[in-house]
């Protein structure tokens, strides 16, 4: 990792040997410099308040001290992780369950989008890890008899400021007074803010602080790029990116949920094996895209900000910015999906005539002016028409299952005017999915038969 810090060893910081076995075979050589900070307080049973970002090593900075007590006091309902999105919580449980294979772990990731009842089920196996975003916690802590944090000892608030920005107070708080005071608590946030701080204070018990990030700053081993291009030929310079970097894995963002639809089928229509990620999407979908890109089938990933942090995609070669965002920590987020771990990796601005502005502003934030990427645009120019041609069919597509999409949405809203939905009930201000408007109907039925 880019962060390591070679005079330490896990033996070193008082991990047990189980557990530096484990390391040892994921290939944990070196603790990160959040784990040397970190690890030997969490041992010795202190609060922890830990300043760092996705790709510094914080999440086995939590589960190798929750695994070492464990180890010392096998018992279910030990530890609860709150995460804000469905994906990291999945990515957390995988982390829990790689360095706890050879315990016997028990994990559960308690999301919405995922059928309550079975949910329920899970908790009869008495899992000893809770992973969770905090409105269906509160869900079961509510509804499902018997469920209770009582018995929890360990606690982990995971990317606090987003957390927060989400807008989880009200169930922070009822998670954080549904949890025994006798605890230990770690609170991880890429950043510090009054909001995390008032956290903090309702969350955690004289808590060391640790801090690694360098706030809102690029790599060294990251190379970036810009490539100013008309707007009108902003696909046919994708596709030439595309094409340079083929088989490297790729993440290219943009702003819209209907551009990661539109720009996936225009590559595969051109044969590029690329998928498309955004808060849109049902749970299983999202999973879905993110571990055929993870396994390497798909090679271009087309995500909105969703993907930006908190994925844990470790080798991503080239980050490509196909709309510039409008807010320069989304670029530093964006472009930190690459060059990870102390590898080298390139970002690539698409800028327009209109995103001058926008992209000036990220060049400010970074105090860097880019050099061009190197391209020879005649060369770029040969693809027109057959991207072109991508483009309408692809648009195509669009129309058709945005048509269907209404069509199942009028059928479904014609027997009762309050699943006549709006627009803002989607995530990321887009339309919900007809797979949503079923399970709102399904819910409607349900209240209605009770
Ligand atoms: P995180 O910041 O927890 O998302 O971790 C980023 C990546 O670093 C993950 O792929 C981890 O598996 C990996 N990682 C965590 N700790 C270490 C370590 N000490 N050495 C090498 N890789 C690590």
């Amino acid at each position: 990792m880019s962060s390591q810090n070679s005079t330490y060893t896990f033996e070193k910081l008082g991990v047990c040997k189980t557990l530096c076995e484990e390391c040892k075979s994921l290939n944990y050589h070196i603790p990160s410099k959040i784990q040397v900070q970190a690890i030997p307080y969490a041992l010795a049973g202190r609060d922890i308040i830990g300043i760092a970002e996705t790709g510094s090593g914080k999440t086995a900075t939590f589960v190798i001290p929750i695994l070492q007590s464990l180890l010392e006091n096998n018992k279910p309902y030990f530890a609860l992780v709150i995460s804000p999105t469905r994906e990291l919580a999945f990515q957390i449980k995988e982390h829990f369950e790689l360095l706890g294979r050879n315990i016997a772990l028990r994990v559960v990731v308690i999301v919405g989008g995922v059928d309550m009842v079975s949910q329920a089920a899970a908790f009869a196996r008495k899992p000893h890890v809770i992973v969770a975003t905090p409105g269906r916690l509160v869900d079961h802590l509510e509804n499902t008899k018997g469920f209770t944090l009582q018995s929890i000892r360990f606690l982990v608030l995971d990317e606090a400021d987003r957390l927060l920005s989400m807008d989880f107070e009200k169930e922070l708080e009822k998670i954080i007074s549904a949890l025994p005071k006798e605890r230990q608590s770690f609170l991880f946030s890429a950043t510090m803010t009054w909001k995390v701080e008032k956290l903090q204070r309702v969350s955690l018990t004289n808590p060391v602080k640790v801090e690694v990030s360098e706030k809102y700053a690029t790599v060294e081993t990251l190379i970036q790029n810009y490539l100013f291009i008309p707007a009108k030929y902003k696909d046919c310079f994708l596709v030439f990116l595309c094409q340079e970097w083929n088989g490297h894995p790729t993440i290219v963002f943009v702003d819209t949920q209907n551009s990661t639809l539109r720009l996936s089928l225009l590559l595969k229509y051109l044969g590029f094996a690329a998928t498309a990620i955004h808060g849109g999407m049902p749970q299983t979908k999202r999973v879905e895209a993110l571990s055929k890109f993870k396994q390497g089938q798909r090679t271009v990933l087309i995500a909105t900000d969703l993907a930006s942090r908190g994925l844990d995609i470790p080798s991503v070669d080239l980050v490509v910015n196909y709309d510039i965002p409008l807010h320069v920590k989304a670029y530093i987020h964006r472009v930190g999906r690459t060059s990870r771990a102390g590898r080298t990796g390139r970002a690539i601005n698409l800028v327009t005539q209109y995103d001058i502005e926008a992209y000036q502003k990220v060049e400010q934030y970074i105090q860097k002016k880019l050099d061009a990427y190197p391209c020879d645009e005649d060369k770029v120019l040969q693809l027109l028409e057959r991207v072109s041609e991508a483009a309408r069919i692809s648009a195509h597509q669009m129309k058709e299952r945005n048509q269907k999409k209404r069509k199942t949405r009028r059928e479904l809203a014609a027997n009762d005017s309050s699943l006549i939905l709006d627009e803002e009930d989607g995530e990321d201000g887009e339309s919900l999915g007809s797979e949503k408007i079923v399970q709102k109907r399904k819910r409607y039925d349900h209240k209605k038969s009770r």
